[in-house]
């Protein structure tokens, strides 16, 4: 007999350090948008394991370049050359801003090296990052002081020395923060975990401007809005600027666990033998993944495809925001990173909601305990959406008296 959810959930919660509030689900298959779990139950996947398998659940491209690299070489450290490594570097270089890569194997990681890279970069006494408030950077201690969230620092302190945090949307907030220590400005181009915001496009220009106005160099953290997750392969493209530096994460394998850091010449320069380093950084299967991924992303009108299904959820996004006033307000985001904004009374209930359209068959998430977050594959239909939406409002409908 294969063990079931409740004997899967007893046997971990004995076991794991309880870092995690995890659903009573446990998922052993995934299929394009489906994922099963071990009850047999069927979900449809409108977080990609936040934003990661864009591509859908075990694509068979990722799948194949997976398991033909595993059967040929898993590792052999940075002291050697490999091809899909090299590979990887070549498709992001050849379609981004950057001159060279870095490779991690996380999204915190990615930014450490950035963080380190800009310090590295900057004249002496010059180390302090300015970021804007409700972003989030990840977990290690530099990248968790990044993260301009109270909530995510209490009980860790002392923190890292050298960030600084600027009220969002002023670029007066930012302005007032430059000082002789200040080497850099970091930021996303849409604050994922905060709730699904957009930077303005004004917004991100006018930082860009500071930037090359106070000799400071620009972090764009693309971990979450990257790999064409807002309908352009990198959320900078929505703009006319481009960073100085910047990380990549999530969707990078569809899965497989990989980072990049990317920059140009000039910068790169300075990161010299003995200066930085990744044991796993770039293994030869998440890079192969890595491939495969960029491989489909960047086929003809793939993205196209990105920004009509993201469209389309919005409208009927928008819809339940008209239909639930007193639950949820508006729709934010762009291609396929969606927020439905809640009220008051929506934040109240947004955990219970997500519980209950689990229980309906559909993931989603709360974030930034403001918004349901919409991160489906890209793989995502018309009519999913349309069973998503409908799950919803049934839902809403048992709140909204
Ligand atoms: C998820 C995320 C990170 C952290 O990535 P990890 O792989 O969890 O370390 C950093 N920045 C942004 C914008 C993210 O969304």
């Amino acid at each position: 007999m294969k063990p079931t959810n409740s004997e899967l959930k007893k046997r971990a919660d004995k076991v794991f350090i309880g870092n995690y509030l995890r659903y009573p689900s446990a998922m052993i298959s995934g299929q394009g948008c489906t994922l099963t779990d071990a009850d047999g139950k069927t979900y449809i996947d409108f977080l990609s394991g936040i934003a990661v398998c864009s591509l859908g659940h075990c694509h068979p491209a990722v799948t194949r370049a997976v398991s033909e690299q595993a059967a040929s070489l898993v590792h052999v450290s940075n002291f050697y050359y490999t091809e899909p490594q090299t590979e990887l570097a070549e498709l992001l270089v050849a379609n981004s801003f950057a001159d060279k890569v870095f490779f991690s194997n996380s999204g915190a990681e990615a930014n450490e090296a950035a963080i380190k890279l800009a310090r590295i970069c900057s004249p002496a006494g010059k180390y302090e990052i300015i970021t804007l408030k409700g972003s989030f950077h990840g977990r290690t201690l530099a990248t968790v002081t990044a993260t301009a969230q109270p909530k995510f620092h209490a009980g860790f302190e002392p923190m890292p020395e050298g960030f600084v945090y600027a009220d969002f949307g002023s670029l007066e907030a930012i302005e007032s923060l430059i000082s002789d220590n200040t080497c850099a400005i970091m930021c996303e181009p849409l604050q994922g975990e905060a709730g699904v915001r957009p930077l303005e496009q004004e917004y991100l220009e006018g930082i860009r401007a500071l930037c090359d106005r106070h000799d400071l160099l620009l972090i764009l953290d693309e971990v979450q809005t990257g790999m064409g997750r807002t309908g352009k392969l990198f959320g900078y493209q929505h703009t006319v600027i481009e960073p100085d530096i910047m990380t990549l994460a999530k969707a990078l394998g569809n899965g497989m666990p990989i980072g990049a850091m990317l920059t140009n010449e000039t910068l790169a320069a300075k990161l010299v033998p003995g200066t930085h380093a990744s044991t796993f950084g770039g293994n030869p299967v998440a890079a192969a993944a890595g491939v495969a991924t960029m491989k489909v992303m960047l086929a003809n009108g793939f993205l196209a495809g990105v920004n009509e299904q993201g469209d389309y959820l919005a409208s009927q996004l928008e819809k339940l925001a008209m239909q639930f006033p007193t639950l949820a307000s508006g729709v934010r985001g762009l291609g396929l990173i969606r927020g439905l904004v809640l009220t008051d009374k929506g934040v109240a209930v947004g955990a219970e909601i997500v519980s209950k359209m689990l229980e309906k068959g559909f993931l989603i998430n709360f974030a930034g305990n403001s918004v349901l977050r919409f991160v489906p594959p890209f793989l995502i239909t018309r009519d999913e959406i349309d069973q998503m939406v409908y799950a919803l409002s049934e839902v809403l409908s048992d709140y909204h008296r």
